[in-house]
């Protein structure tokens, strides 16, 4: 039996990015060949619309575009995936790079202005403290 994986959606061409596109790349689902894959979008778990509004992480809340704090929807979306990750006894999660969610290490800094700074999105961060494996390839 193929080990269980959680990978971000958007990755896998699933249209739950903030603008309503994704960020399927060819190389992932090579990746993933030997895998059996659980797909979860947190934002959109945590009740987010698609499209939505954009945001970034300041200050240890989540802020979108328009200036509304959208911490909340954040939290749930990470707190279903850890769910899903118990429910399934899944060690390994392949995350979506820079995102308030899915980012693992680096994430934009709050200012919308493209700017990276060390952190961990809001999901990547809640896996890593349940002792699941972040794997970011994009
Ligand atoms: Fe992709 Fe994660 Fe953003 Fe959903 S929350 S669109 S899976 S990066």
């Amino acid at each position: 039996m193929k080990e269980k994986i959680l990978v971000s959606a958007c990755l896998m061409g699933v249209n739950c990015k903030y603008n309503g596109g994704n960020n399927y790349d060819p190389k992932v689902a090579e990746f993933l060949r030997d895998y059996d894959v659980v797909l979860i979008c947190p934002e959109q778990m945590g009740g987010l619309p698609t499209p939505r509004v954009p945001s970034e992480i300041k200050d240890g809340r989540v802020i979108n575009k328009d200036g509304e704090d959208v911490t909340d929807f954040f939290v749930t979306g990470a707190e279903e995936t850890l769910f899903l990750a118990k429910k399934y006894n899944i060690k390994k999660a392949l995350l979506k790079a820079k995102s308030p969610s899915c980012g693992n290490g680096k994430i934009y800094d709050g200012t919308f202005q493209d700017k990276l700074i060390k952190g961990d999105g809001i999901t990547a961060k809640l896996l890593k403290e349940n002792g699941i494996e972040i794997i970011t390839l994009k």
